[in-house]
């Protein structure tokens, strides 16, 4: 059901060639290095968001019921989405809280996410009381691999939770169909995927909700701050109200008409500010992360042991808030992971190893055997719930995988080929390194 390509790449032979054919020593062996300068910093600033900033300062007008500038920001991004409403937040992870709970998500709920993500899409899921269930990894494109989605839904299924994990759209043709099928609403965690798109239109916007992040390393950063996107005007104003102690919209003061539950999950007038003015860089940045990212594949392509993160074939626009790829140690004299990166960062090149199994962290059975819900889930539930949550693929992948943070790709082009060749040196002499 699952096509994967990789996307056509250009001037992969003569990407091939700038990779030297006798490679120098890598630097852990005294060679001197591919990369000296530093690596882009994070975040980029300058005047506009200093007086952004002030404005607000000195309207005197700082949170979002007074000012103008969530609005503002609400508004723009919609546009820039094409979603028909935008809700600001406090960060990612309230903007997921604020779906699953206006979409009625609650104790002994069972969601489905993948196990290859950061902890805050199982985070919210925990808020609500519910039960996060997980669906093993597609270990190709390091996304929940969807033809194992449907075995994982049961009636007490109330959302489907993927993940556009590194900024790579997940299978959403398969995920929507399923879904659609079942009755069961979707919320996208697009927490890393801004601009990323699908089939041409962004992500964000095809489930119930999307939702993002404007955490600070994030490609789109207010040091904390989240936005959710939906189609829907019912669940819009449902997720207003929740994320600001049940007032509506149009609600002035206090009101004794709480029609919900709620919390308070607003972005204040300063992080909308800042956004506004973040958000000019956006495109130009991401063309830049997208253009060095392609031809990266295209140089790691000559490379055996190195297979890039694949995409679906109807991803159409990569965020690459993530360069990720797999490292098979058997291609380079068995050179474990970790001496890999170690090797790597000697380079100059600072890689990471990315996440580990989430659906094995301890917290999980600690929180699932903790009083409020073991109330509604036996001893019995609990050892079924872990038997389901075993994902063999993800497991693999945690062990084999390599990640670049997106700064490095708003790096020069020639930077790529730093990467690639510090990655051909250590190659060449791998059987060294692993002697050490
Ligand atoms: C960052 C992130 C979140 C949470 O966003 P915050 O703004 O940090 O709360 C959720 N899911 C994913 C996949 C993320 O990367």
């Amino acid at each position: 059901m699952t096509e994967i390509t990789r996307r056509a790449v250009l001037g992969a032979s003569t990407a091939a060639a700038s990779l030297r054919a006798s490679p120098e020593k890598p630097a852990l062996l005294g060679g001197p290095g591919v990369r000296a300068e530093k690596w882009p910093s994070w975040p980029v600033f300058d005047r506009q968001e200093e007086e952004a900033l002030l404005g607000v300062l000195r309207s005197g007008l700082w949170n979002r019921r007074s000012g103008k500038q969530v609005a503002r920001f609400e508004e723009a991004y919609a546009k820039l989405t094409g979603a028909r409403y935008c809700l600001a937040t406090s960060s990612g992870t309230s903007a997921l809280i604020t779906s699953l709970s206006a979409l009625g998500v609650g104790a002994g709920d069972e969601v489905i996410v993948p196990p290859y993500t950061f902890v805050a899409t199982v985070n919210a899921v925990l808020m609500q009381h519910a039960i996060p269930v997980f669906v093993d990894t597609d270990r190709e494109t390091f996304q929940m691999d969807a033809r194992k989605l449907e075995p994982a839904i049961t009636e007490r299924t109330r959302a489907v939770m993927p993940v556009h994990l590194g900024g790579s759209p997940a299978d959403l043709d398969a995920i929507l169909a399923i879904a659609a099928k079942r009755k069961i609403p979707v919320i996208e965690d697009a927490c890393q995927a801004h601009l990323a798109e699908w089939r041409n239109r962004k992500v964000g916007t095809w489930g119930s909700t999307g939702c993002f992040s404007f955490q600070a390393s994030k490609n789109l950063n207010c040091g904390d701050g989240g936005a959710l996107l939906t189609n829907d005007q019912d669940l819009a104003d449902k997720c207003y109200a929740f994320h600001t102690n049940s007032s509506g919209r149009q609600a002035s003061g206090f009101s004794s008409l709480y029609v919900q539950r709620g919390a308070n999950l607003r972005m204040t007038e300063f992080q909308g500010a800042l956004l506004a003015a973040q958000m000019t860089r956006l495109e130009n940045q991401a063309r830049r992360r997208q253009a060095n990212a392609e031809y990266l594949t295209s140089l790691l392509k000559s490379i055996s042991g190195i297979s890039t993160a694949k995409m679906y074939v109807g991803c159409t626009r990569n965020a690459y808030h993530l360069y990720m790829f797999r490292y098979d140690k058997s291609k380079f004299a068995n050179l474990p992971l970790a001496r890999f990166l170690k090797a790597l960062h000697a380079e100059g090149v600072p890689a990471s190893a990315g996440y580990s199994p989430l659906n094995k962290e301890p917290f999980l059975l600690n929180t699932l055997n903790s009083r409020g819900y073991r109330r509604f889930l036996s001893e019995k539930d609990v050892q079924r719930w872990r038997e389901r949550s075993a994902c063999p693929e993800n497991d693999k992948l945690c062990e084999e995988a390599v990640w670049l943070t997106q700064n490095m790709l708003l790096a020069e082009r020639s930077a790529m080929d730093q990467i690639a060749e510090a990655i051909a040196r250590i190659q060449a002499y791998a059987a060294d390194l692993a002697r050490l």
